[in-house]
């Protein structure tokens, strides 16, 4: 039978989805829930669904980012680190 997931692992697995997305678990905790994702694909998809609206998300966002801020970022990013047209280091 494959119907929704019901054991103890299912719960934990999907408590751990959004920090298993961040990596944000220990190792021994990442190798469970891989291990749980591997074998329980009820769980892969909540994972997999969780991925891809993470992407619609970012996506959306940066379609509703406004010219302007848009124009300000891309500016900090190109002349960001490495070069500046006025040195801040002042004899
Ligand atoms: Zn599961």
């Amino acid at each position: 039978m494959s119907e929704h997931c019901a054991d103890p692992d299912c719960a934990q697995a999907i408590e751990w989805l959004h920090a298993y997305m961040d990596e944000e678990l220990d190792n021994s905790d990442l190798d469970a829930m891989r291990g749980h994702l591997e074998r329980c694909p009820p769980c892969e998809d909540a994972y997999e669904f969780e991925v891809s609206l993470n992407v619609v998300i970012s996506t959306k966002c940066a379609e509703t980012i406004p010219p302007d801020l848009r124009d300000k970022l891309n500016a900090m990013v190109a002349g960001g680190s490495g070069k500046s047209t006025d040195s801040p280091a002042d004899p």
